[in-house]
């Protein structure tokens, strides 16, 4: 049997991911192959929808700028996609999509192998998509003391803050600037296009970008010298094992460092 997987997203020139599932197909032993599927506006969302039943794909990945959009396109949502109200996985089953959150787990995995707690502690989010609903979820098991989600469009983030069990206000991204905060959390698509990111606010113990290409991204590199620094690579390769074992039933053993070092190097 062969099993057909694939991503939609738009732009999706920065994704490792069929170079993480190739890997995953490789140690498992299973025929198959991962294609990526741009898709520049929402309306061309419901033809590859189509396509991918017809040729009996057995799930795709959902990327940004999707994540929400991509629900209402289910027939079914996983619990892990409910809690979150982002969807980054859908699994094809007799005609019939069902949405799952994978970045939640993979968000959490990257924190506890990085040994980053974010209880009781003073956070900053940046950003109010799809992502940052999945740090959210995260959060809500392992409540900081306070979040600050800053985002362009703030109103977002207001909805988002309104919606935590714990203490949470929002914010436009300038008048963060000057605060200093435990830990800040990128989730905006800032830098994607190659655009730079000047420094938001100041981190005493730890920058954690969700984006992972260049290895030093945009927001990063902002950022002089100063506290431990993560990109989200290991996210990524988290969340796509979950995701490729609610595809095939198994769930592949990754070696970051190996992973790591044929995407960047590849
Ligand atoms: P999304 O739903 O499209 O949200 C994008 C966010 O970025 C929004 O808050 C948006 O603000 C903000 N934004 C975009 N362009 C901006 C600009 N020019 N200036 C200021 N703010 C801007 O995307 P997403 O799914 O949350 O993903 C966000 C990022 O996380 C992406 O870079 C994605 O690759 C990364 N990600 C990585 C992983 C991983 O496994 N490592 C997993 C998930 C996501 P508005 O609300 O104002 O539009």
């Amino acid at each position: 049997m062969y099993v057909n997987m694939g991503l939609i997203g738009y732009p999706l020139g920065h994704t490792f991911s069929p170079v993480l599932h190739t890997h995953f197909l490789d140690i498992t032993g299973i025929n198959g192959g991962y294609t990526c599927y741009e898709a520049e506006s929402p309306s061309s969302i419901h033809y590859l929808l189509d396509m991918f039943k017809r040729y009996s794909f057995a799930g795709v990945n959902v990327t940004v700028p999707y994540k929400i959009e991509i629900m209402k396109y289910c027939d079914a949502l996983d619990a892990s996609a409910e809690k979150t109200g982002a969807v980054n996985t859908l699994h094809f089953v007799n005609g019939k999509i069902t949405g799952y959150n994978t970045d939640v787990y993979g968000f959490g995995r990257m924190l506890e192998t990085a040994g980053i707690s974010t209880a009781g502690k003073n956070i900053l989010l940046l950003g109010a998509g799809g992502a940052a609903k999945a740090i959210i979820a995260y959060l809500a098991e392992f409540k900081p003391d306070k979040l600050t989600i800053a985002n362009r469009t703030e109103a977002k983030a207001g909805f988002l803050a309104s919606l935590c069990s714990f203490k949470a206000v929002s914010s436009d991204m300038d008048s963060v600037r000057g605060e200093i905060y435990d830990i800040i959390i990128n989730s905006t698509s800032i830098g994607l296009q190659g655009e730079g990111f000047p420094a938001v606010g100041a981190a005493s113990e730890v920058l954690v970008d969700l984006q992972y290409k260049p290895a030093v991204t945009p927001f990063l590199a902002g950022y002089g010298s100063g506290p431990e620094r993560i990109n989200g690579f290991s996210m990524l390769v988290w969340q796509a094992c979950r995701s490729f074992a609610i595809w095939t039933g198994t769930e592949p053993e990754p070696d970051i460092k190996k992973l790591s070092d044929i995407a960047y190097h590849s």
